[in-house]
């Protein structure tokens, strides 16, 4: 019998990240300021340490991962990957499924990839402590875990809703030394003008934003770090599709297709550049398919076109898919895909028609996420799941036309704490939010102009 779970060794985790902004075939459009200027990276001194500012505007083909950075990472990596053996059965397709795991990280997710480059980067600069915000808490938990490893402090500013609806991250990031706020706070301009205007204010990722980064420009001792979206986050979770390439090689396979679910397109990103990368070469034919609720349509139905990164209008203007900074998409279990817009790099892609997007309603996910834990036993975060339902269906496809393609995903974290989510599912209790047009319409006509 053939491997079921192909691994690599220690000794063969990358030791570089790919930069695809090196092999693009076309210009990136510069971040804007409030005005319309095209703003330079200096302007992000005060919340970023020099080499992440260095790495987000960098060209270099390659970058090194710091020894210190490799050191933590052999904690879980490299992470294994899997052929799918018994969801082809239950499926009957002639496909080849093989699936990437990043479950196995302390923190259940991909995220620690790029957490822990930061944090490391900024203890290297002399950063005494990070401030962040978190939905649900994927990312706080993330960067909790790495900041405690270099010694270093984490404030995270938790949705208030999440706060006191989801304990359990909460109490995964208290275990590792973060100390956790239900935001709006009292301790920020931002915060305590949401509470002037609604004391019970359930909180928003915009507002949280805005506190953390206003807590990070006005302490000179602290940074904020973001989690997804920007070039050097994308660039971190390459570590992943370059194991991956190396697990394909084992095995003798190359994809035909990969998917990735997309909130801000980070684990997207990480898994697919570095195959994508060949494809830009002329070097392979692949499909690379983003995958997104249709709840929160951002490549799918959104506009190209420069919008804020954040809710209050406080980041640069990035140019890229949106549905409108303000827009707050429908309250469904996949938290993490729940942003209003995604990273430039991976827009650009999908605007020159480099990658594909699809988009799915929420009980199909769920129903192929149960499809997913009743044949490979691992319970699936409601996000990867989106890619799951993607992946099911080019499976029967391959079934449908007699074809023996090779289907890659991402799995991009667990879904251990996301229980009451299949709760519902099983109880019959899900709904579906498919966006109406007017009310995509609406969102983009508040889109700022110049
Ligand atoms: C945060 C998160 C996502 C969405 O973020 P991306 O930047 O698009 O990857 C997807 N899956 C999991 C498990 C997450 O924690």
């Amino acid at each position: 019998m053939s491997e079921t779970k192909i691994l690599l060794s220690e000794k063969e985790l990358p030791t570089r990240w790919y930069n695809i902004a090196s092999d693009l075939p076309y210009s990136l459009d510069p971040p804007l300021g409030p005005d319309g200027k095209p703003v330079g990276p200096e302007a992000l001194q005060p919340i970023f340490p020099q080499e992440i500012i260095r790495q987000e505007v960098s060209t270099e083909r390659f970058i090194d991962i710091p020894e210190e950075v490799l050191e933590v990472y052999s904690l879980w990596r490299p992470t294994p990957m899997y052929r799918a053996r018994r969801l082809e059965a239950f499926l009957k397709t002639p496909a080849r499924i093989y699936y990437k795991y990043e479950g196995v990280s302390p923190a259940g997710s991909h995220k620690p990839n790029t957490a822990v480059a930061q944090a490391y980067y900024n203890r290297q600069e002399g950063v005494r402590k990070i401030a962040t915000e978190t939905g649900a808490g994927q990312w706080g938990s993330a960067l909790a875990f790495a900041c405690n490893l270099f010694g270093m402090e984490c404030t995270v500013y938790m949705v208030r809703v999440s706060y006191e609806q989801k304990p359990y991250r909460r109490i995964m990031m208290e275990t590792w030394g973060a100390e956790v706020l239900p935001s709006p706070t009292s301790r920020t301009g931002a915060g305590r003008k949401m509470l002037a205007q609604d004391p019970d204010c359930p909180g928003s990722l915009g507002i949280a934003i805005s506190e953390a980064v206003e807590d990070a420009a006005t302490h000179g001792d602290v940074n904020y770090s973001l989690g997804s979206v920007l070039n050097h986050v994308l660039l971190h979770q390459t570590v992943m599709g370059l194991e991956a390439k190396k697990q394909f090689e084992l095995v003798g396979d190359y994809p035909d297709i990969v998917v990735g679910c997309v909130g801000g397109g980070s684990n997207f990103a990480g898994y697919a550049f570095p195959f994508i990368a060949d494809k830009l070469k002329g070097a392979r034919e692949l499909r690379a398919i983003a995958v997104e609720p249709t709840a929160c349509p951002t490549l799918t139905k959104g506009v190209y076109t420069y919008d804020f990164g954040d809710a209050v209008g406080l980041t640069p203007l990035l140019k890229m898919y949106t549905l409108g900074s303000s827009f707050v998409p429908p309250r469904i279990h996949a938290g993490g895909l729940r942003y209003h817009g995604d990273a430039p790099l991976v827009c650009g892609l999908k605007k020159h028609e480099f990658i594909e997007a699809v988009a799915y309603r929420q009980t199909e996910v769920f129903e192929a996420a149960l499809a997913f834990a009743r044949t490979e036993g691992i319970i699936p975060a409601p996000e990867p799941a989106h890619a799951i339902k993607c992946v099911i269906d080019e499976a029967v496809r391959c079934r449908e036309e007699g074809k023996e393609k090779v289907i890659g995903f991402l799995l991009s974290g667990h879904g251990y704490f996301d229980l009451s989510a299949y709760e519902a599912y099983l109880s019959g209790k899900l709904e579906d939010y498919e966006l109406p047009d007017e009310k995509i319409r609406e969102a983009l006509a508040a889109l700022p102009r110049f």
